[in-house]
């Protein structure tokens, strides 16, 4: 693996895709659509397939684009962008002829005799917008569902991190038809092009500010729309909590990509009789994990960029530092920081934080850590770290929040059999797994009435059948 100053992390955007050129790939992926090119269930197959062995051929490209992009560790790139969808493609590949099959109901009385089932219908053509910080993880696991579930697709990978836009771009192109899977590469502009479509489904991950404009350009359409959005995730640690674990797995949690992941814990929330303890431990974990000087750790990403860099060094005089806090403007370098003694009204408390800032808050009681979560948006993840199972309980039936941890962070995403989403400003819809093709299946009912027995009771003039139909109501 190359070092930091091999490679150049320029941040060159790549150039906006024209409006004329997304048109005509709408309409090529329309006629395709139309003429069911995507629907046979083989077909859907072997694409998966495709993108298996072009993913496990590009493995050297994509861990060199995202070390490039932001110097994400090999290791991280492998665990969390292409390991990930490796394991997601291998699920969907062998579980898709039982997600594909019409699926049948318990049948009404009402409608004997009559047979009634679902039967799972791509919805045509997919608008898929990633943002930039698992750049490769969130562009691909949408496609896998989208392609899965018999669609078309459209992507707009992250302009933040070009190389591997890049990498993607040319993933895509070297395997598959413009028809059925594209790459649109761009910015801002770009995405409004896009938006002026009419799509039949689109898929966004990124900022709460950014999915409310999604959302907004998909209304005109009526087109349904995922967001898989942000937001402060709190880790909840107890007094009863085995604190030297709850340290690693948050040290972990926080600080793998540099802080910079949507279900990152966002702060800590602990009891105040453990909170030096626990601060220590978390001090003592850093240096564990990434050394005296993080910044030679090989296994520590940067900020993404200097506009991010800027918004996370100004968090720093929110608060009081107690591990970390050292920045390098020049090579994005924002040191794994612990903060205390912040306040909800600071900035670092008041936006999502996105990067390695961890500040510190403490709490007497658990009714108390559960208002003050519960008195801001819903969070899109939440940890509780606690022995206690009354104290666990208490906090997942307190608390609305997407998904989450007892005892551990970030690990509920790698379970495929887990549905992903957020709730409230976190985001709309889930996905990974069987959910990501329920999610973009339109699931058509179907009622296949037999032709054998036709009772006339339904049909007018109805006479005085009335009460007759209301004991049966009564009896059904
Ligand atoms: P972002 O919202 O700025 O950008 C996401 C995408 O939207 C990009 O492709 C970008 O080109 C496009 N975009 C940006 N501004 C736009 C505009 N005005 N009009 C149309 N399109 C626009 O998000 P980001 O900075 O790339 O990512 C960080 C955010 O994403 C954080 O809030 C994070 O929590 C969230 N996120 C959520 C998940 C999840 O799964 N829920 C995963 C990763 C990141």
């Amino acid at each position: 693996m190359a070092t930091s100053t091999q490679i150049s992390r320029a941040i060159i955007p790549p150039a906006e895709t024209s409006r004329v050129h997304i048109q005509q790939l709408v309409q090529k992926q329309r006629e395709f659509f139309n003429r069911q090119g995507t629907l046979d269930l083989e077909f859907r197959k072997q694409q998966l397939n495709k993108l298996l062995q072009a993913v496990r051929q590009k493995e050297q490209q994509i861990t060199e684009a995202l070390y490039a992009d932001f110097r994400k560790p090999p290791f991280e790139s492998f665990a969390t962008e292409i390991g990930f969808i490796d394991l997601e493609l291998k699920h969907t590949l062998r579980n898709l002829d039982k997600w594909a099959k019409p699926k049948g109901v318990k049948e009404t009385l009402l409608n004997f005799p009559g047979k009634s089932y679902i039967l799972p219908e791509p919805y045509g053509l997919t608008l898929l917008i990633a943002p930039w910080n698992y750049p490769f993880q969130l562009m691909m696991a949408p496609l896998i569902g989208a392609v899965a579930a018999g669609n078309c697709a459209l992507l707009k990978p992250s302009e933040l991190t070009p190389h591997i836009s890049a990498v993607i771009a040319d993933l895509v192109q070297e395997n598959f038809a413009e028809e059925h899977i594209a790459v649109v590469q761009g910015g801002v502009p770009t995405t409004q092009h896009l938006l002026e479509q009419h799509f039949d489904y689109i898929f966004f991950t990124g900022s709460t500010k950014v999915g409310k404009i999604i959302m907004k350009a998909a209304a005109e359409t009526l087109t349904p729309v995922t967001l898989e959005l942000g937001g402060k995730s709190p880790a909840i640690v107890t007094e009863d909590a085995d604190l030297e674990l709850a340290a690693r797995r948050i040290t972990w949690g926080k600080f793998v990509n540099a802080g910079q992941t949507c279900v990152a814990p966002d702060y800590v929330l602990v009891q105040e009789q453990v909170k030096e303890e626990f601060v220590q431990l978390l001090a003592q974990t850093i240096k564990t994990f990434y050394g005296d000087f993080p910044a030679e750790s090989p296994d520590f990403a940067r900020i993404v960029n200097k506009d991010h860099f800027n918004r996370l060094k100004s968090y720093l005089n929110d608060g009081n530092i107690r591990a970390g806090g050292e920045t390098d403007e020049h090579d994005l370098y924002i040191a794994p920081t612990v903060m205390d003694q912040v306040t909800w009204q600071q900035p670092v408390m008041q936006e999502e934080i996105f990067g390695p800032i961890l500040p510190v808050l403490t709490f007497r009681n658990l009714q108390e850590a559960i208002q003050t979560v519960n008195k801001r948006e819903r969070p899109l993840a939440l940890y509780v770290f606690s022995s206690s199972k009354s104290k666990q309980n208490l906090v997942l039936d307190s608390i609305p929040f997407g998904g989450g941890c007892i005892n551990d962070t970030l690990s509920h995403l790698a379970n495929p059999n887990l549905p992903f989403g957020g709730v409230g400003s976190s985001g709309m819809g889930s996905y990974h797994g069987q959910t990501s093709f329920n999610l973009f299946s339109h699931q058509k009912s179907i009622l296949k009435r037999g032709t054998w027995l036709d009772l006339p009771l339904r049909y007018p003039p109805y006479g005085n059948r009335l009460s007759m139909l209301q004991k049966f109501f009564q009896w059904l």
